[in-house]
């Protein structure tokens, strides 16, 4: 390993990029261990990300052009473009320091400026051209990305821009959110809501109709009346978004509120995932849970009855990940039983004989990590409950390449 880490370094070192050893040696452990990709071909990978990841194509490098937004209609090109700033959003992480929404004469499309690539922010309203800025794609939606080789220029003129998104609003059920940046119109009934933490969010929490729910964020300066708990409404105009893999619905100035005089029954349909196994959580494995509640309990205590008797039970609470994407699942114990062929019974001996109930926590990482699934189940809040799953055959260089690259974006 330390070998192909210092080719790697010395082929870097000859295009002045610096990159820590530790950097190195997670991305190809990743790809030997955990997807069994071929050395050679996991060197080659890691070497291509890192330059790619500091602007360097492999091949040469590539100049950018000048395009209308409705021009763009593939990932991965480098552009040029004169917008307005239509939007604003709240970075839901701190590598991105300012996302939102661009536009121009041909339509509009979400833009990520990462916070390394220490650029200038962009104003709300103000038009500019932005240089170098590389195109993305996701389920057919696409957006740019400013990263450090992207430049940005204001302008003096401005720029006429479509109106955000007003036209194109079309109301959706919950379990069909899919994709960030959406605009859509929803009937839901307001299943919590939560304290907010921040000065710019008037109200959040949970919203669901029939087929799920799905997190809400009111901004401040939308100026909205508030929802009340319990109570249902039309949500006109809403922005899709997406962070880790769960989807939220904001509502910002160009949203409306409208009380329905019927109420809204909240349930779920089941969904899809497909990914590889990349955690299996503390809580996994042998637990116990309080007789009453039958919450687990945390060192033989009950968030709610306080130190009871537990009975045992078995289960997975994991992480699966589809490279542009991660779901939390929750697997019970009659299907965990079934995937790793434990019994409850044989859990408990095997925790008793090693006197410790980690064990067959590990037992079931070892099987399973790194291993590919798809799963299939109701989503409640950010888990998927696992109703069936099965085994994928391992994954191919190809779509590992795919996968990296989706990281580097992402
Ligand atoms: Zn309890």
């Amino acid at each position: 390993m330390k070998d192909m880490v210092d080719q790697i370094k010395i082929r870097l070192r000859d295009q002045k990029i610096d990159v820590s050893d530790e950097d190195i040696e997670s991305r190809l452990k990743k790809l030997i261990v955990d997807f069994r990709v071929p050395e050679s071909e996991a060197r080659r990978s890691v070497l291509n990300y890192f330059l790619k990841e500091h602007g360097i194509m492999p091949a040469a490098r590539v100049s950018s052009e000048k395009v209308k937004i409705a021009d763009i209609k593939e990932a991965g090109r480098w552009v040029d473009l004169e917008v307005k700033v239509l939007e604003l959003w709240t970075p839901a992480s701190g590598t991105i320091s300012q996302t939102g929404l661009v536009g121009d004469g041909t339509g509009s499309l979400k833009f990520v400026k990462w916070t390394k690539s220490e650029l200038p922010d962009l104003e709300e309203g103000k038009s500019y051209i932005l240089r170098r800025v590389v195109t993305d794609e996701f389920q057919g939606r696409f957006s740019v990305k400013l990263n450090r080789t992207s430049q940005i220029e204001p302008l003096e003129t401005d720029v006429e821009a479509k109106a955000a998104g007003r036209a194109s609003a079309e109301p959706l059920k919950v379990v069909e959110i899919n994709e960030p940046g959406r605009w859509v119109d929803l009937e839901v009934k307001v299943a919590q809501l939560w304290e907010t933490n921040s000065d710019s969010i008037s109200q959040s929490g949970l919203v669901g109709d029939e087929t799920g729910t799905i997190k809400f964020v009111k901004w401040a300066k939308a100026e909205l009346p508030d929802l009340e708990e319990g109570k249902s409404y039309r949500l006109s105009n809403l922005v899709t978004d997406e962070f880790q893999g769960r989807f939220s619905v904001k509502l910002n100035r160009t949203s409306q509120i409208e009380p329905l005089d019927f109420e809204i029954a909240i349930g779920s349909v089941a969904a899809l995932f497909s990914g590889a196994l990349v955690d299996l959580q503390k809580g996994s494995g042998l637990i116990k849970r309080c007789p009453i509640c039958k919450r687990s309990l945390a060192k033989g205590v009950c968030a709610e009855h306080g130190k009871v008797e537990g009975t045992y039970d078995l289960r997975i609470k994991a992480v699966l990940d589809d490279g542009r994407r991660v779901q939390d699942v929750l697997i019970n114990r009659e299907t965990t039983e079934r995937l790793v062929d434990i019994t409850l019974e044989q859990a408990k001996q095997m925790a008793m004989e090693a006197l410790d109930h980690e064990v067959v926590r590990s037992m079931i990482e070892s099987r399973m990590m790194g291993r590919y699934y798809t799963v299939t189940g109701p989503r409640v809040d950010r888990y998927l409950l696992v109703e069936s799953i099965n085994e994928m055959p391992a994954v191919s260089v190809a779509q590992v390449e795919e996968l990296l690259a989706s990281q580097e974006v992402a």
